[in-house]
């Protein structure tokens, strides 16, 4: 008897509910196709109607507590959304962000008040956030923001400059992250605290920053002149908001590494299903090694990332500390899904370049993962400093 042909081994292990909530998505990208994804991208038009969609089928209160009108359950069940999205080619940054960091800061360490202004909308989809962390000047080193956020009698004014954040045009709230002291070298981690900023607030300017990456969402430079934040909109304790901003990195670097593995595996199918019908000796170029074993290893790598990643969920879920996984599990989804890139290119020869084939593009979203939301190097200063006990290079 020949096996049934496992498509993710990590896939073995899902609940009845988890496979129903892949099959839903997966009924939505029948509609929201990847020829409708590069459609959006070249208008630079977000797929608000999809988003709604999204809301509708209730992915976007994923994470958000029943109690605020969510379902409660986890960064596991998000991640297996973007998993489902990006499988089919049409990733969604905006889930990362929005439903991801945003719901789960707010939800982990707001206020009741603040949870019941904010998680309703978030979860129907009504409500979008945004997150802006990066400065030109600070890049990578967070503890060098500039952006201050000065208390005035019943808040905050807030001024400083924000780059590339993902988009805030489609966004209500900004979650935003601002010194509320100056930097104290002692104690670097001090002073940094969490704003949700309104996004149409008085003081608030942005232009549009020309990527060459291919996806939906749109990026900005956001200037903050004297901009009024209510002391109600706080998150946390003032000057310590690391906290409650790590707690939402974890799931930001989970939900990207889906994104990858997703990515990954459509894109490693591109190069299968092509090789198998292509032939230009005797039999398919699927038939040689030179073809099939990069391919195949492509997959084992997919699959080992994939494996991690959902570790690094269920840890998060479970209140523990997910950190080392998540980080792992980034590293090792973005690497196997460009590994995945090169050898469908590869495969498909001179028609890998041509538009027909759409394989250029998805090399463009697929890169960045590198770089953002957390850079490969820092990664693996991480990894050099947590698990093997090294000193730090910086
Ligand atoms: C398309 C896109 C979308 C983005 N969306 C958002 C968003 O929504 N919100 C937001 O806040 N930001 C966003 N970013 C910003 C992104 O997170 C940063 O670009 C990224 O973190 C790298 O920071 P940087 O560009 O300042 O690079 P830099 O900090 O200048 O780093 C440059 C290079 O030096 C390396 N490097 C720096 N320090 C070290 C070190 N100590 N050890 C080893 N190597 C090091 C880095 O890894 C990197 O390779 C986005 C960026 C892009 C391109």
């Amino acid at each position: 008897m020949t096996e049934p042909r496992v498509s993710s081994i990590g896939d073995l292990d899902l609940s009845a509910e988890q496979k129903q909530l892949i099959a839903s998505v997966e009924r939505l990208t029948r509609r929201f196709t990847r020829a409708e994804f590069l459609r959006c991208h070249r208008e630079g038009r977000f797929p608000e109607e999809i988003w709604q969609e999204l809301g509708r089928l209730g992915v976007l209160g994923i994470t958000v507590p029943e109690a605020y009108g969510g379902a409660g359950l986890g960064i596991q069940e998000l991640a297996l959304v973007e998993e489902t999205l990006a499988r089919a080619g049409v990733p969604i940054v905006l889930l990362v962000v929005s439903p991801g960091l945003g719901a789960i800061v707010v939800s982990r360490h707001g206020s009741e008040e603040q949870k019941r202004r904010w998680l309703p909308g978030t979860a129907t989809g009504a409500t979008k956030f945004c997150f802006a962390i990066t400065e030109p000047d600070a890049g990578t080193n967070t503890f060098r923001i500039r952006t201050m956020a000065r208390k005035v009698p019943g808040g905050y004014r807030v001024s400083g400059q924000k780059t590339f954040i993902t988009g805030i045009d489609v966004s209500d709230h900004m979650l935003l992250v601002a010194r509320t002291s100056p930097l104290d070298l002692a104690h670097r981690t001090r002073g940094l605290s969490l704003l949700v900023v309104d996004t149409k607030a008085p003081g608030i300017s942005r232009t549009r920053i020309d990527t060459q990456v291919c996806k939906v969402e749109t990026q900005w430079a956001v200037f903050l002149d004297d901009v009024f934040v209510p002391e109600g909109d706080l998150i946390g304790e003032e000057g310590r908001g690391i906290r409650a901003l790590f707690d939402g990195l974890n799931p930001e670097r989970i939900l990207v590494a889906s994104m990858c593995v997703g990515l990954g595996e459509y894109v490693l199918d591109k190069g299968v299903e092509y090789a198998k019908g292509r032939q230009v000796f005797d039999g398919p170029i699927a038939a040689y090694q030179a073809i099939q074993h990069p391919m195949a290893l492509a997959k084992a790598h997919l699959e080992l990332a994939l494996l991690m990643n959902r570790r690094a969920a269920r840890l998060f879920d479970g209140g523990e500390a997910a950190g080392p996984a998540a980080n792992i599990a980034k590293l090792a989804a973005a690497d196997a899904a460009l590994e995945a890139f090169d050898i469908s290119l590869q495969a498909h020869g001179g028609n890998g370049f041509t538009s027909d084939y759409d394989l250029l593009d998805i090399y463009s979203f697929l890169r960045l993962q590198r770089t953002a939301p957390v850079s490969r190097e820092m990664i693996l200063n991480y990894i050099g400093e947590h698990l093997l006990g090294m000193p730090k290079s910086y």
